[in-house]
């Protein structure tokens, strides 16, 4: 078994996360297993109650575990399974500690950062490295070289390297090269100084992932290679990628980083096969045709807040040899100067997840424009409970109707707050989460898409349709096309007028990758692109 542990220096925002799951992509075609795993250094046991606007999106797991977003890239630029322990915080770490400490386990003992904060980070490294079967963990810690609070993991890293001896583990420390514009110069002396940090503490990488806007020269390459004590073919430039970040491990290969770090971990493989990487990435970088795909969301400055959706609409825009032209539509905007503004002349519309009701309107309003003027829709979780308010309001006629979480008080609750949730009373980890089945009905179009009547999908929600308003609405055209196999659950809905217009409860969002995008998402685009399935 083989570790290597990915650190981050100077600034965040480095791209850690892309660059694990890059080297993931070329070890894993070079014929090996490969496990990704991130540490975050923060105090919640999960991200799962941060705001977007801190932590972007919150990613969800097969098991319902919520997570970092970077378990989307391991997940996307590999075939690993992730689960719960592929993303260990602060938070959990010194929960299990503090609840070892309260049974007694450690009677008599004082319980200390050094050595019981870093022996359970060390189980965590460990039990993944044997639970998986891989024949290398690659473990990213976020944060950034000089924050207090991510110590207790560079101290564990450097015990957990001393005991499985530097053959079996390395550092890949991902660092920025600035360009100074007033000199005309890269400048190296970031670099140093937060590879000094790390030495400072005991750690010294073998490779730096050095991010620069400008080719780094020669020159630039010896220098961080003396001064930081690196070889020189470990100096590896990652310039920023000229169109899609797919483009990240084609670029690490030229540089020859699996090269080198299989020659130092002594793993003995041929070189990786990237022949349909290369096509996705051509497909992504040169597609024959474009649509605009508008989403309407209440997060979008934040590039980081819906991310595997727009991962995904590149996905399936990919395979249609399409390239996808995003409008992204403040939800709040649109509620103030109305739909048309925004939406007139794109070819889709598509409504993502979220909580709390600002810029609910703006999204109903986006739905009703779908509606009207036969755009094809896409609903993603709210989406789809904007999708039934809409409908119940402007076709059913229900006044005033909404879901419970924005009107507790509405005469029309056509989204109601699950059974399952009436008694919870903690916010962590307490949604309808994870992996459930769906049964769909026969010629529908949700059928059409999927070609399946048993799907699964990615959930997160505490509301859901109320079945009272079933028969009703579907009377007037609206169908429940999926549900929960036992039927009470509506998981997915469409509008049997509208040429297509399917919203679902779950995520399908996190499930797609290059090259095997995402049905929903697949029949949306081919739709915005006037094939009606
Ligand atoms: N706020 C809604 C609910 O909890 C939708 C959740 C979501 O979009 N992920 O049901």
């Amino acid at each position: 078994m083989k570790y290597i542990f990915v650190t981050g220096g100077v600034i965040s925002s480095l791209g850690k996360g892309l660059a694990a799951a890059s080297l993931g992509t070329l070890l894993e075609r070079r014929g090996l297993k490969v496990a990704l795993q991130k540490l975050d250094p923060y105090l919640n046991v999960d991200p799962g109650t941060m705001s977007p606007f801190q932590h972007g999106e919150v990613y969800v797991l097969a098991d319902g575990a919520e997570t970092d977003l970077d378990l989307g890239h391991y997940e996307r630029f590999t075939r690993c399974i992730l689960s719960r322990s592929n993303n260990v915080t602060s938070g959990q770490i010194y929960e299990t500690v503090l609840s070892k400490e309260r049974r007694g386990d450690y009677l008599g003992k004082t319980v200390q950062v050094i050595p019981h904060i870093t022996d359970e980070i060390k189980t965590c490294i460990r039990r993944l490295g044997l639970t998986s079967g891989a024949d290398v963990l690659i473990t990213e810690i976020g944060g950034t070289t000089g924050d207090i609070e991510g110590l207790p993991f560079l101290e564990a890293i450097r015990q957990f390297i001393l005991e499985v001896g530097s053959r079996n583990a390395m550092i890949m420390h991902v660092t920025l090269v600035p360009f100074i514009k007033a000199a005309g110069e890269l400048k190296t002396k970031p670099t140093q100084q937060s590879v000094a940090k790390l030495r400072e503490i005991g750690l010294q990488p073998q490779v730096l992932i050095c991010r620069s806007e400008m080719p780094i020269d020669e020159e630039a390459r010896q220098k961080l290679s003396l001064y930081c004590n690196i070889p020189r073919e470990a100096v590896i430039e990652a310039r920023d990628v000229e169109n899609t970040i797919y483009e990240f491990p084609l670029n690490l290969q030229a540089e020859g980083l699996d090269s080198f770090i299989c020659k130092v971990l002594e793993l003995h493989t041929g070189q990786p096969d990237m022949s349909d990487w290369h096509q996705f990435v051509q497909r992504v970088v040169d597609p024959k045709k474009r649509v605009r795909v508008a989403v309407v969301g209440k997060y979008i400055e934040l590039p980081d807040a819906y991310k595997s959706i727009y991962e995904s609409l590149t996905h399936a825009g990919a395979s249609h040899d399409c390239g996808i032209d995003l409008v992204l539509v403040d939800a709040e905007a649109l509620e103030a100067d109305g739909a048309e503004k925004y939406l007139h002349g794109v070819a889709g519309i598509l409504v993502p997840g979220g909580f709390g009701d600002r810029g609910v309107e703006g999204k109903i309003l986006a739905a009703k424009f779908s509606r009207e003027s036969h755009i094809p829709y896409l609903g993603l979780c709210l989406g789809m409970q904007i999708a039934t308010i809409e409908f119940a309001r402007g076709v059913c006629g229900f006044k005033n109707a909404n879901s419970t979480e924005f009107d507790p008080a509405t005469p029309h609750p056509v989204i109601a707050i699950l059974e399952t949730q009436l008694n919870v009373a903690n916010k962590g980890a307490s949604m309808r989460l994870g992996t459930c089945p769906t049964v769909i009905q026969e010629n529908t179009l949700a059928h059409r898409v999927y070609g399946q009547t048993e799907i699964y999908e990615r959930h997160r929600h505490r509301y859901e349709f109320n079945m009272r308003y079933r028969e009703e609405m579907e009377k007037q055209g609206f169908l429940i096309s999926g549900t929960s196999p036992e039927g009470s659950l509506a998981e997915v809905i469409e509008l049997k007028s509208h040429p297509w217009f399917l919203a679902c409860q779950f995520h399908p969002e996190f499930q797609s990758k290059p090259n095997l995008p995402h049905p929903l998402f697949k029949g949306f685009v081919s739709a915005c692109l006037g094939r009606l399935s």
